[in-house]
């Protein structure tokens, strides 16, 4: 992969990092600030907010996939950046081969493979 390449991958590497980051600290504030407003009894508009961070997810502009959370997915991420520093990035962890442009284009953080992870979830009893 040339350097421009990488380049591009690690851009938006971080940027989704960026993203994560706000929202871990925007579900820390929100927990804080629904605990403040349980106990003033406010209830109806945290419902209401609820459904606002609902819909909000839902309009993700990149995949939120393979992971179960978002620490998992700063994980991967991290370990996204660290791959694109060592020269490994876009070689499958498993078996070594190339990872095809268009998941990593929708997965920048994929560290395998469609079909090791495929083989992975099943192992997982994913699916
Ligand atoms: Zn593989």
């Amino acid at each position: 992969m040339d350097k421009q390449e990488l380049k591009k991958y690690k851009e938006k590497l971080l940027k989704i990092k960026d993203m994560v980051q706000g929202d871990i600290k925007q579900l820390e504030q929100d927990s804080f600030s629904k605990t403040q407003k349980e106990a003033a009894g406010d209830l109806s508009s945290h419902t209401l907010h609820m459904a606002d961070m609902a819909s909000d997810s839902y309009e993700r502009d990149f995949a939120f996939d393979l992971v179960s959370n978002e620490q998992e997915l700063m994980y991967k991420i991290s370990e996204a950046l660290k791959r694109i520093d060592e020269d490994k990035f876009g070689k499958c962890l498993d078996c070594g081969k190339k990872i095809s442009k268009a998941r990593l284009n929708s997965i920048p953080y994929a560290g395998l493979c469609v079909s090791c992870q495929q083989k992975q979830e099943k192992k997982e009893g994913k699916k």
